[in-house]
């Protein structure tokens, strides 16, 4: 099938306790294709009355409806059903999210869609192995630890990699027994309505997933302040983090935040260079620069610094810009036309600042090009602790380039932000890269290599401004104890 033909004509609807609904007052927002910036759908806008009908259906379905009462075991056999649904349909999500968000077809294929069908498979297993403890703490008394489901979720996602990580959230929040209310970005809403449709397909009860799309600071905080949501879970910027923080106070609601990052990704002199400035490459450059964990600050040792740069900029002008769906293309453009322009102000913050501009950092000429939202692969050298383009998250191609010496000083510079993703580190010294993997400050360290290969089973957390709350099932959960004293006399006196 060509891409377009996956498209719907019809605004795409909402999805609440089992029905694709048009809401109430039917206003609809543009879907727009980032190479481009064309209109190529459109999807319903909720306002509060679907807020309030999406939780009111999620709270049922916890509190009354089948799935409360359903064993491990038959969830797990719904979530296998998603799973297989989900790899029949893989390439419509592929290419539903390639013109959404500029993404690479293969990457979204062959990477994303498959790591949204593997969530659903691990979650399937999962969901048969909650495991809880239990204490033996004298003859009489034995404590049980279990953990059960938080309850109703609202899960608010990015429009960085909305496929994969709804699946990846909702898989297991509804291993662990919750139902949800799920809410996409403005910015890349389909695949999450696509998902609805798998839900649908499968069987799941109604009510225990529902999918909301529209305004954040409207809908997305509706959910935050509900107090018949029980858990607010966001993936997003940190400042959403704070204001959710905020919104979530009057309900003591739990909470989990996967926010912004600004990695360190730190080189030793004793590395293959060309090995390196690959990894390097890779760790800024993945769909174009917009992934949390990028490795966007290298810190790369004196003694190699100016023969890796010049390597660098070699492989940074090898990339050809365009849509996703060309094989040749290796740089898709940013998701938004709003966002280009954040990205490019930080560029112009970087040239004012002093930085020494090695590659990219102006506009491409190409007039097809100009019609999207691309921004070449920009790396800055020289890049002091104090300038904002090594303090602040960029979320684009944009690399900040710092020189190190010593291994101490490598670990302060790491260290030196808001910010505990994730960080990189490469040397061939074994004892070195363990030191340095400890000593930085974040919740995700990748040795000799960059990104995880295995989200589901090693999910990571975000430590200082870049999250909170802990990794995997539990995040989810809420755990019970059980006293329990078998002694006939125990009556205090
Ligand atoms: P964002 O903060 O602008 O939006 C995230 C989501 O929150 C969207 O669905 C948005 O509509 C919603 N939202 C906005 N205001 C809200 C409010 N007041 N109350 C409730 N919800 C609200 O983030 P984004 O621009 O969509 O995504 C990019 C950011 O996400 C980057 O900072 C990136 O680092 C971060 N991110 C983090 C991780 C991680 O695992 N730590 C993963 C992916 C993306």
């Amino acid at each position: 099938m060509r891409p377009q033909e996956y498209i719907k004509q019809e605004p795409y609807k909402l999805y609440i306790n089992g029905e694709f609904v048009v809401p109430g007052e039917r206003r609809t927002f543009d879907i727009i294709n980032p190479v481009n910036n064309e209109l190529f759908a459109k999807a319903y806008r909720a306002g509060i009355k679907e807020v309030e009908e999406a939780v009111r259906s999620a709270r049922e379905a916890y509190d009354n409806g089948p799935w409360g009462r359903m064993p491990a075991k038959e969830r797990s056999k719904l979530l296998l059903k998603a799973a297989r649904i989900l790899d029949r349909r893989k390439e419509e999500f592929a290419a539903t999210e390639t013109m959404e968000c500029g993404k690479l077809y293969a990457s979204a294929l062959y990477y994303e869609a498959a790591q949204g069908v593997d969530a659903f498979e691990y979650a399937a297993g999962k969901a048969r192995c909650l495991e809880g403890s239990s204490m033996p703490i004298d003859n009489q008394t034995l404590n049980i630890v279990q953990w059960e489901p938080v309850g109703v979720v609202a899960e608010i996602l990015p429009w960085n990699g909305p496929f994969m990580m709804g699946c990846q959230k909702l898989s297991i929040i509804l291993a662990a027994g919750n139902t949800v209310v799920v809410k996409p970005s403005s910015w890349a809403s389909l695949s999450t309505l696509l998902l609805a449709e798998v839900f649908d397909e499968a069987g799941f009860p109604k009510g225990v997933v529902n999918v909301l799309t529209g305004s954040g600071s409207l809908i997305g905080n509706a959910l935050v302040q509900s107090p018949l949501v029980d858990m607010a879970a966001m993936t997003g910027g940190t400042d959403t983090g704070k204001s959710i923080i905020t919104a979530s106070a009057d309900t003591i609601k739990d909470i989990a935040l996967e926010l912004g990052g600004k990695s360190p990704n730190i080189i030793f002199d004793d590395v293959d260079i060309d090995e390196a400035v690959k990894w390097a490459r890779f760790a800024f450059t993945l769909n174009a620069g917009q992934v949390c964990v990028s490795g966007t600050r290298l810190i790369l040792h004196k003694n190699i610094y100016e023969e890796f740069l010049g390597r660098l900029k070699a492989e940074c002008e090898k990339f050809v810009p365009g849509d996703g769906f060309d094989r040749k293309t290796t740089l898709s453009p940013l998701i938004h036309k709003e966002h280009a322009r954040i990205v490019w102000e930080y560029i112009e913050k970087g040239k004012r600042a002093g930085a020494r501009l090695i590659c990219g950092g102006k506009p491409y000429e190409d007039q097809e090009l100009r019609k999207g939202n691309f921004v070449p692969v920009t790396v800055f050298a020289d890049v002091a602790v104090d300038m904002e383009i090594f303090q602040e998250e960029i979320f684009g191609p944009v690399l900040c380039v710092t020189p190190f010496e010593t291994e101490e000083e490598a670990i302060a510079l790491a260290n030196a932000t808001k910010f505990g993703l994730a960080g990189g580190v490469f040397t061939r010294d074994a004892k070195r890269s363990m030191r340095v993997a400890k000593g930085i400050r974040g919740g995700q360290i990748y040795v000799n290599s960059y990104f995880s290969k295995a989200m589901a089973e090693s999910p990571g957390t975000g430590w200082k401004e870049s999250g909170l709350g802990v990794a995997g099932i539990h995040k989810y959960m809420i755990s019970k104890t059980i006293f329990i004293d078998t002694a006939e006399d125990n009556v205090p006196a």
